[in-house]
């Protein structure tokens, strides 16, 4: 190589159940649950080392609570969710069982029971450290990502993952919040990311500028083939979608709905229903 390119260590390999250490008050145990939509699995990360915040327990599986208690021991304070989806919250009060721990997040959903309701902006200060809830709507509605305030690190849950782009499936989903959720952590001025599937991120601002320019190339494919003729979102996502595997089709039409949705709502498109019909607006003419 003859540029000044940083050699960077290989990543630490994920491996359900072991703990990795990511940086000096980081450790990460992956959930044993891979699959199409969790990629190796669900991450759990525990921060801090006297005092110690768990970031999304995962799915209730109890040899992952197990390595998880085995890990932070009675040193477990908080245990945070990102977000109430099956992958990264129900394993919460399977965790409480096991630690006594207080449990926070942004609201009670699909079975997830917060002791502490908190929102945007909220501060968790530890004696090493502080986590900062940063309100990401657009996965979804009541998502929040965590700023470890002493290493610039952010915890991105499913707003941002490593290895593929994140579903944005209606109503909950909304494309519009989910780019502007983007735009806000970009002005984070971010060392790393250490997202809910995958590897840690060395690079976030790449990742989040590619994320914002694939959103952009497709809705603009959309609204270009809605201008061709095609009014339906099958015929979107087979158009558009070449580049993806037909089993992620389905995925793939809710992602088309909301980039619909966005487009309706932004005065560019017409059309409600993902089954229905869909038409583009003149541009230069009036309704
Ligand atoms: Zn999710």
């Amino acid at each position: 190589m003859t540029d000044e390119t940083v050699e960077r260590p290989p990543p630490k390999p994920l491996v359900p159940g072991v703990a990795s250490a990511l940086s000096p008050m980081v450790r990460r145990v992956l959930a044993p649950n891979p699959g199409v939509m969790t990629g190796p699995g669900t991450n759990t990360y525990l921060v801090g080392i006297d005092e110690i915040a768990v970031i999304d327990p995962g799915p209730d599986e109890p040899a992952h609570l197990d390595a998880i208690a085995a890990c932070g021991g009675d040193r477990i304070r908080w245990i945070l969710t990102t977000h109430t989806h099956p992958d990264h919250a129900p394993g919460t009060a399977g965790l409480k069982a096991r630690t006594g721990a207080e449990v926070l997040g942004y609201e009670a959903r699909d079975g997830f029971e917060p002791d502490t309701v908190i929102g945007d902006r909220y501060r968790l200060e530890a004696t090493e450290f502080n986590l900062r809830a940063v309100h990401t709507p657009g996965h979804a509605s009541n998502h929040l990502c965590y700023l470890l305030e002493q290493e610039r690190m952010l915890f991105s849950g499913d707003h941002i993952m490593q290895g593929s782009t994140v579903v944005i499936s209606p109503p909950d989903g909304d494309m519009a919040a989910y780019l502007q959720s983007l735009q806000r952590v970009l002005g984070l001025r971010l060392r790393s990311i250490a997202p809910g599937h995958g590897h840690v991120i060395d690079d976030p601002k790449a990742i989040i500028e590619y994320y914002l320019r694939h959103r952009a190339e497709r809705e603009a494919a959309i609204l270009e083939a809605l201008r061709d003729g095609v009014t339906s979102v099958d015929g979107l996502v087979e158009r558009i979608y070449v580049d993806v595997a037909t089993e992620l089709h389905p995925v793939a039409r809710r992602s088309v709905h909301a980039h619909l949705l966005k487009l309706v709502s932004e005065g560019l498109a017409r059309g409600d229903d993902i089954n229905g019909e869909w038409s583009p607006m003149p541009v230069h003419g009036r309704r």
